[in-house]
């Protein structure tokens, strides 16, 4: 494994002399046309960070296999046994792809669907320190986001805290709602001022809603990552804006995975219809002000170029950041998508690292 490292940092920095002799090359006096096409750009490999990367740990595979209504038995039981790596098979993976960096977060929905909130917050400590163990065995390829006790809003906001002073994660990792009860809900608001307090980046992760929806029924396949998730997930967000959480801790920063789970194709739509619409809260700004200002996206899962070039146009070029969902997607198909898709070098160095180490403050 270290070999393989030191080789592709080797190759990687003699390529970077390559690309610099290429840059400073004339330009062919030959036009590119259709007849005529250009020559693939000779660049090295773009570093990569990606920040919806799974693991589990045994003590939770319990609350892991409630997932099992969503996904197939089968693709479950092929993803334990990656998720519960954090050697040689994930960091395999890693490097034979250009991946450099993962932020790792505890496979969902973890103690958040734990009745007894004593015992959640205890296991999500538990959690926290096991993880900061692996990331200290290997800390140039992996960090970490803190998992929460949802139930218990200062302790989670304290142990929020204690993971990003004591164990230097980068922020924190939330599937969805906690008992019923969705992160709008004002006895969050103890959470919300520490997370802008402590700059902590929020993957707002999918999770089941409390309740299955009439709109599902008699379509498992709609239950889950193909499409339920993203609904869930999207609404949970747009919860917080709407309840103007955004407006009382303007510096929060929430990320939505899977291209943003359908939020950038709406913002038009949102502005124009919020006037028309019952409102609870009268929003200081548009809708879509909110989304550029306080909600940044990652590509998890969707490896589309039309799809990234609306986020992109959108949500503005600082908004959104590579990551695969490892090992529910696969490694191999986000990395080449990613090198190749049809953006500019400028937009990709920010996709791929650049706006998740500001973010972050890798
Ligand atoms: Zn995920």
């Amino acid at each position: 494994m270290d070999y393989l490292l030191a080789r592709r940092s080797l190759v990687q920095s003699s390529l970077s002399s390559l690309a610099a002799t290429v840059a400073a090359a004339p330009v062919p006096a030959t036009a590119a046309n259709a007849e005529n096409p250009p020559a693939p750009v000779a660049r090295p490999r773009m570093r990569k960070v990606a920040l919806e990367e799974h693991f589990i740990f045994p003590e939770f595979i319990t609350y892991l296999a409630e997932t099992k209504q969503n996904i197939r038995t089968d693709f479950y039981d092929r993803a334990v046994p990656n998720l519960s790596d954090f050697g040689e098979g994930r960091l395999s993976v890693m490097d034979q792809n250009g991946v450099d960096l993962v932020v790792l977060s505890l496979a969902g929905p973890g103690v958040q669907i734990e009745p007894d909130a004593n015992k959640a917050t205890r296991l999500a400590h538990q959690c926290n320190d096991m993880l900061a163990k692996e990331v200290q065995k290997q800390p140039a390829h992996y960090a970490g986001f803190a998992h929460l006790a949802l139930q218990n809003p200062k302790g989670a906001a304290d142990e929020l805290e204690r993971c990003m002073h004591d164990l230097g994660f980068k922020g924190a990792l939330i599937n969805g709602e906690t008992n019923g009860i969705y992160l709008d809900d004002r006895r969050y608001d103890v959470f919300w001022e520490r997370v802008q307090a402590l700059q902590a980046p929020i993957y707002l992760h999918p999770g089941n809603p409390p309740d299955h929806s009439h709109m599902y029924s008699g379509h498992p396949e709609m239950w889950g990552p193909v499409w339920s998730w993203a609904v869930e997930t999207c609404s949970h967000a747009m919860r917080l804006m709407f309840s103007g959480t955004f407006d009382r801790y303007p510096n929060v920063h929430v990320i939505l995975g899977h291209m943003g789970e359908t939020l950038p194709i709406q913002l038009w739509r949102l502005d124009s219809r919020m006037p028309t619409s019952h409102q609870t809260y009268t929003l200081k700004k548009q809708p879509s002000e909110y989304v550029r200002d306080n909600i940044r996206i990652t590509t998890s899962g969707v490896c589309s170029d039309a799809a990234l070039r609306c986020a992109l146009d959108a949500l503005g070029t600082h908004s959104v950041m590579f990551s695969i969902d490892y090992p529910m997607e696969d490694t191999k198909s986000a990395a080449n998508w990613i090198e190749n898709a049809k953006i500019t070098e400028e937009e990709r160095a920010l996709v791929c690292y650049q706006n998740a180490t500001a973010l972050l403050r890798l």
